[in-house]
């Protein structure tokens, strides 16, 4: 068995370039495992109608794609407009907290909406104003009760709704915003199996949502996105209360000194690793292709950089929602990531601080298949258990072929490092499940005849259940 699979997981992001079901058809071909929708842009008849399409197409190619909602959370921004406004050098805008008007002026200088009331009281005068990820940049002259004069010192052209950061301020906004609620509730309605919880500052946050998502009947997982110092501060307890976590680096790019970035990616990885659960890599992986067809080389060795570090998911944002090369994108992705999965060494993690009994006999599992050159691993789970302590193992060039007869896990589980999800009924006879595990495999060709296999599974012994490592020769 050559190794002709990618265990480190690809998110895109939806948007205008991708929404197409030819377009999200061929990303699935291209070996797409999240989408994310970013409620930040998304409306709801627009979400509701992409989460069915997505669904659709993936039924078509028999694929399972887990569906991440990301909400705002207390996240500032710009207001809307009809069309993008230049900003020289020099220049002078007044940031204003007022519902939508778009651009007008006040004693000749140009008004911008601004959705933070608070902006006034927190800034202070001599500070750098970071708007649309620092690419335009604006120092404060002077503050009136709601009005913020600003002179801008990086130009650039402000598109609507642009993210706004003060870095090192301390926002007075909820964590979960009424928005964020009511975008919520259609993600639950429509099913959707993770949410992304933008700027999660403490434990706090992630556990109130959780209790809100159990309140509204949903079963989905939460990703914490760590994006300002105050979730650096309190990373520990965040990685605690969440299931999994994001690094997300445009916003904490802005928020933390630069030179911070790589350390804080490194920290938050080998963190999450070692608590067994799912990190993301996000943002700026590919940025310059949203322009241009090929990456810079910094790029690729970013990437490469990433997978070496056992990351579950690399995730592309404005890359697939308004670039000109989605595919491309995702294809390099890929293929970055195959090549650098090749140099591991085949090892477990040293990070994994999970080792109660159970977690030893699938470290065993593990070894088994690693030291067979070309075996897979098939595990039949019920919860997910299993299967997630598998990848938290992160079995390097080892499958992980998971079967289970829960139809919400396999979307969760595609996101998962390593994890080859699939859905199938079982039987009363667990001889009569593996080998029917076995033969979709080999129709899919994804075993063949002479490969070796380690099937871990639950048995009843007596009157307990315990697990199971069978060897098996694939016939
Ligand atoms: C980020 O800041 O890296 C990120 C993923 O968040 P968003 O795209 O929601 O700004």
């Amino acid at each position: 068995m050559t190794k002709n699979f990618r265990q480190t997981k690809i998110i895109i992001t939806i948007g205008p370039a991708t929404e197409s079901p030819e377009v999200i058809l061929a990303l699935l071909e291209s070996g797409v495992d999240v989408f994310r929708i970013n409620m930040a842009h998304a409306g709801h008849s627009w979400t509701e109608e992409i989460i069915k399409r997505i669904r659709s197409t993936a039924a078509q190619c028999e694929r399972n794609p887990a569906i991440l909602m990301d909400v705002k959370g207390p996240e500032i921004r710009t207001g809307f407009l009809r069309k993008t406004m230049t900003l020289e050098k020099g220049d002078l805008i007044d940031l204003v907290h007022r519902r939508e008007q778009g651009v007008t002026t006040t004693e000749g200088v140009r008004v911008v909406d601004v959705n933070y009331p608070k902006l006034a009281k927190d800034v202070k005068v001599g500070q750098i104003i970071m708007v649309d990820n620092g690419l335009i940049q604006m120092e404060v002259l002077e503050k009136k009760k709601k009005r913020v004069r600003c002179e801008v010192t990086s130009p650039g052209e402000l598109a609507s709704r642009r993210h706004i950061n003060l870095p090192g301020i301390k926002v007075d906004l909820p964590s979960i915003t009424k928005k964020d609620r009511a975008d919520a509730r259609v993600g639950i309605e429509n099913g959707v199996d993770l949410f992304a919880l933008s700027f999660t500052r403490d434990a706090k946050v992630v556990e109130n949502f959780r209790k809100f998502l159990v309140k509204e009947g949903s079963d989905a997982e939460v990703v914490a996105k760590v994006e300002d110092q105050e979730a650096v501060q309190n990373l520990s307890e965040i990685i605690e209360a969440t299931d999994s976590l994001m690094v997300a680096r445009g916003d904490l790019g802005i928020e933390c000194a630069f030179e911070e970035l790589p350390i804080i990616q490194r920290r938050a990885v080998k963190e999450t690793i070692g608590a067994g659960k799912p990190v993301i890599v996000a943002t700026h992986l590919l940025e310059s292709m949203i322009e241009m067809p090929v990456p810079t080389r910094a790029e690729i060795s970013d990437v490469a950089g990433a997978v070496a570090e056992q990351v579950d998911a690399l995730m592309l944002s404005g890359e697939t929602t308004t670039g000109k090369h989605p595919l491309a994108c995702v294809r390099m992705l890929d293929r970055v990531a195959r090549r650098a999965e090749a140099e591991l060494s085949p090892a477990l993690t040293e990070e994994l601080k999970l080792l109660q009994p159970r977690a030893k006999m699938l470290r065993a599992a593990c070894s088994l298949a690693m030291q067979m050159d070309g075996t897979a691993i098939v595990v039949f789970t019920r919860t997910g258990n299993l299967a997630n302590k598998l990848s938290s193992l992160r079995p390097n060039r080892v499958p992980i072929y998971v079967f289970t007869d829960n139809p919400r896990l396999p979307p969760k589980l595609q996101m998962r490092w390593g994890l080859d999800p699939f859905l199938m009924e079982f039987s009363e006879n667990p001889e009569i499940t593996l080998s029917k595990a076995i033969q979709r495999l080999k129709a899919i060709g994804r075993v063949a005849v002479g490969d070796c296999l380690v099937a871990v599974t639950n048995a009843l012994a007596v009157d307990k259940v315990v697990e199971t490592i069978q060897l098996y020769g694939v016939e």
